[in-house]
């Protein structure tokens, strides 16, 4: 895609900025990067919990940004995730300890809600097994329109992307203008992908999703892409923040992320189990199962 694509469609976007002073925090992260806005002064990072965090007066602006607000409260979030790893006892203790529960972070994530227009001409290969000639290939050619409306990712790459799709199916005729009467104590986390970055990550999702739809109406035993002629058009994008609950957990040199979705309550959590939980809970099946076998071969 060239340069003048992007700039015509970003010009929507930047028309208008005024920065408002809506007399809130700004916080960067040395150890994560993230940048936080908030009402009261951050001590530390909201996101990874480092406290090695430089303040300074927010300078962002919020003209054009919509907000969902938030529906449930941190004790629906706590509960949620101890249901998730409490009762496990392969989990590594560090996701069972109250200091690591008590870092669940009320945030508002700074996502794209996108409309698009996908159109123009692909080639599919089709070839059918029991074709006499094995080696006749049947061209399928398609044009096609796609329209896509509320298209939602987000701006931050921190975010794992198919968990955040699993739990962002949001309400957005619920949408309001952004107001900073609705943070209250939670943080907003800004994207660190700029507008390009974006658009090609919406891109990318709506041309997959549009190729999977036409692969499924070619009537072909074996079906591959010849020829991709989609091209996007009509961009929109509308700034939303996201209300979710985060937890991170660190364990052995990796981040395990639990998410939940602040307006409808759909959470999941990524786990791994712990190689000492693991070997103490063999050791007490493996001992369980040595007692019944003692037990039986006594009494009978
Ligand atoms: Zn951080």
């Amino acid at each position: 895609m060239d340069t003048d694509f992007f700039s015509d469609i970003f010009n929507d976007v930047n028309n208008d900025s005024n920065i408002l002073d809506m007399g809130l925090q700004e916080c960067k992260c040395s150890a994560c990067g993230s940048i936080l806005n908030s009402k009261d002064k951050l001590n530390k990072c909201s996101f990874c919990g480092s406290e090695n965090v430089i303040s300074s007066q927010c300078s962002s602006d919020y003209t054009n940004t919509y907000i969902i607000p938030f529906m449930k409260n941190k004790e629906d979030a706590i509960k949620d995730y101890k249901k998730k790893v409490l009762f496990n006892p392969i989990i590594p203790m560090i996701f069972k300890k109250k200091s690591t529960i008590s870092s669940c972070s009320k945030m508002y994530l700074a996502s794209s809600l996108c409309d698009l227009h996908l159109g123009g001409t692909t080639t599919f290969i089709g070839i059918d097994k029991n074709d006499k000639n094995s080696q006749s290939k049947h061209e399928v050619v398609n044009t096609v329109n796609f329209d896509y409306n509320n298209v939602l990712v987000c701006d931050n790459s921190k975010i794992d992307g198919s968990s955040y799709f699993e739990i962002c199916e949001c309400n957005y005729s619920n949408l309001k203008e952004f107001d900073s009467n609705y943070l209250n104590d939670s943080v907003i986390l800004f994207g660190d992908l700029d507008e390009k970055d974006i658009c090609t990550k919406v891109s990318n999702l709506a041309v997959k999703t549009s190729l999977g739809m036409i692969r499924d109406n070619v009537q072909h035993d074996t079906k591959k892409l010849g020829k991709n002629g989609l091209v996007l058009d009509n961009f929109k994008r509308k700034r939303v923040l996201i209300p979710v609950y985060i937890l991170n957990v660190k364990y052995d040199n990796k981040n395990y992320m639990y998410l939940m979705n602040g307006e409808n309550g759909k959470s999941l959590i990524n786990l791994t189990f712990g190689k000492i939980e693991l070997a103490i809970v063999s050791l007490l099946i493996f001992g369980l199962i040595f007692l019944i076998a003692f037990l039986v071969a006594y009494f009978l």
